[in-house]
């Protein structure tokens, strides 16, 4: 089976800091992987490499066989794979409802200039409204970002990436700040988007491991940017070293 996403002995440094060495992964279709690990782990270094957001210093990234290093949001985007970021990307002086149709609008390959005849379109209409009743967000999309609650910003943020309609996304801690029941809301919302709109494969950074245990298909852990485990949830919870590893500081 060809792997949806696959890192090969990637390696990433700033300067002379390593902070991904020889990590090898793939991703396959229909999987939901977690990546865990401690602050400084190299969690977010890696989901910037998989995205084609950095580039790394050394090996390949590649999503559906094609070579990905570097490519940017936009082309990955046209590619098929979208990603939220840790630190919700939204502006929080447009709406939701113009948040959702600039998203849309990449996919459907409109320009966003002006947003006022973007609002207009149909289909990009169509796309936010569906979006927006996928997430729970009908009811605010005409409130600013800013007004939300800090579970309905992550809920943006997802949604975001979700307009894409791709078929992979990643999420870089898609519930930190949030309360505990919005964090499954989150989740669960999540997972029965990407169900019902055929997203192949999900790749989340987190830290509570009550979600990573409930959630995934396999975990991958890192330690100081190497890969430390790359488990199924009942093997790794197995095991109360690796455990305490992931969990660190
Ligand atoms: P995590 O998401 O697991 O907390 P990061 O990928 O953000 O880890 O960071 C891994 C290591 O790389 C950390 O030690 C961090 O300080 C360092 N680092 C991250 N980004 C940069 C950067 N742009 N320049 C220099 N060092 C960085
Ligand atoms: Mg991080």
């Amino acid at each position: 089976m060809t792997a949806l996403l696959e890192a090969n002995t990637v390696c990433k440094s700033y300067g002379d800091f390593h902070a991904l060495t020889d990590v090898s992964i793939s991703i396959n279709d229909g999987e939901f992987i977690s990546i865990v690990g401690p602050n400084g782990a190299g969690k977010s270094t890696l989901v910037n490499v998989l995205t084609g957001l950095l580039k790394p210093t050394s090996g390949q990234v590649s999503f559906r066989g094609s070579d990905i290093g570097g490519i940017g949001p936009v082309e990955l985007a046209r590619r098929g794979m979208a990603r939220g970021f840790q630190l919700v990307n939204i502006f929080p002086e447009l709406t939701v409802r113009e948040t959702l149709c600039v998203a849309a609008s990449s996919r459907l390959k409109r320009t966003i200039n002006p947003l006022r005849s973007l609002i207009r379109d149909r289909e990009v209409h169509d796309a936010v409204e569906e979006v927006a009743d996928i997430f729970n967000l009908r009811h605010r999309l005409d409130q600013r970002a800013r007004a939300l609650s800090q579970g309905e910003k992550k809920l943006l943020d997802v949604a975001s990436a979700f307009a894409l309609k791709p078929e992979l996304i990643l999420i870089d801690e898609p519930t930190s700040g949030v309360s505990t029941g919005d964090k499954h809301a989150i989740m669960e919302l999540l997972i029965a988007a990407c169900r019902k709109a055929g997203v192949r494969a999900i790749i989340q950074v987190e830290h509570d491991m009550d979600l990573v245990a409930r959630y995934s298909d396999r975990i991958v852990a890192l330690q100081a940017g190497r890969v430390l485990a790359n488990e199924k949830p009942e093997t790794f919870f197995k095991d109360p070293a690796l455990i305490a590893a992931v969990v660190g500081t």
